[in-house]
């Protein structure tokens, strides 16, 4: 049974754009996500551990956002918007309460470009809708020019085992039913690709492994993939690093040393774990000739 939640403010404005995403703005139609992934960014306490027994709507948001984006609108204050930022904006409750499809209706109105990347082929249903936005937004001054898009859409990999990802990712779409939309996303004519992040250190960060994700990208013609690492939060019974571990206990106990090296008392692993990552990541951009850039991806469309 979902919370039934009232909300002052959903807009959110970030101090500095994304600069994998580019956007200046998220919204989230939801609170938690009943994709449930293990290692998720927003588990916390206040989420438990089964975050859909937590899961809340909020149902007042599409007349906030109204509010909120006239306001902004007014004052030329375009950004993009990530919708789901901290939630899947497709998660299967989307297919009744139908609240991304009311922000989606709301952003058009304000004419607001958005990014969206799910797990969940529930997106597929919204495509008039993103065409629409694609063709109306009102992009922000300075990505004028080299953007030219209003709607940029991706999926999530962190893994191209169906095992692994139904151990980690229990309510999200297998890995491959996720690349399949994304391809029926760009033969629809979206700019859209992949994010490879988290990648799960020592499991799904070996060159096989990437070499695995980039090519299946690359096959199921993303435009771009980005590759990152994985965070872990928390010491809590709920926290994503505590839930992580006991997954690492259960499938690979041999690797928990390791990991305890990696991130020590960090949240991140190490600077040089990441920038080894990037490296690997770039190189097979490469080998199969895809972008590893949003913006790098737009600006060869606009010239081709
Ligand atoms: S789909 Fe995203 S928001 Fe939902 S549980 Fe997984 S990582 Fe978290």
């Amino acid at each position: 049974m979902l919370i039934q939640k009232e909300v002052r403010s959903v807009l959110n404005k970030h101090k500095k754009r994304d600069s994998w995403f580019l956007d200046d703005y998220s919204v989230n139609p939801y609170e938690g996500c009943s994709c449930n992934c293990r290692y998720c960014y927003i588990r916390g306490s206040k989420y438990g551990e089964n975050m859909e027994e937590k899961l809340a709507v909020k149902v007042n948001a599409p007349d906030i956002l109204e509010k909120q984006l006239a306001s902004r609108a007014r004052k030329g204050e375009y950004g993009i918007v990530f919708v789901g930022s901290a939630t899947d904006a497709y998660m299967h409750h989307e297919k009744e309460l139908k609240m991304t499809e009311q922000f989606l209706r709301v952003l058009l109105k304000y004419c607001f470009p958005v990014f969206v990347s799910t797990r969940c082929p529930l997106i597929l249903r919204d495509v008039n809708l993103l065409k629409e936005i694609d063709k109306a937004a009102i992009l922000p001054a300075d990505l004028q020019g080299k953007l030219n898009r209003g709607v940029i859409l991706a999926t999530s990999v962190s893994t191209m085992s169906e095992e692994i990802a139904r151990t980690l990712e229990p309510g999200a779409a297998l890995p491959v039913q996720r690349l399949e939309m994304i391809q029926q996303l760009k033969e629809e004519g979206f700019l859209a690709g992949v994010n490879a992040i988290p990648v799960l250190p020592f499991i799904s960060d070996t060159e096989e492994e990437i070499d695995r994700m980039v090519s299946s990208a690359a096959n199921h013609q993303a435009d771009f993939i980005l590759v990152g690492g994985l965070t872990l939060f928390g010491d809590g019974p709920a926290d994503s690093k505590t839930l992580y571990f006991k997954f690492l206990e259960r499938k690979f106990p041999h690797l928990i040393t390791q990991y305890r090296q990696l991130y020590g008392n960090n949240f991140y692993p190490s600077r040089r774990y990441q920038d080894e990552l990037q490296e690997k990541a770039n190189r097979l951009c490469t080998k199969y000739g895809i972008s590893n850039s949003i913006l790098e991806t737009a600006a060869a469309q606009s010239k081709g």
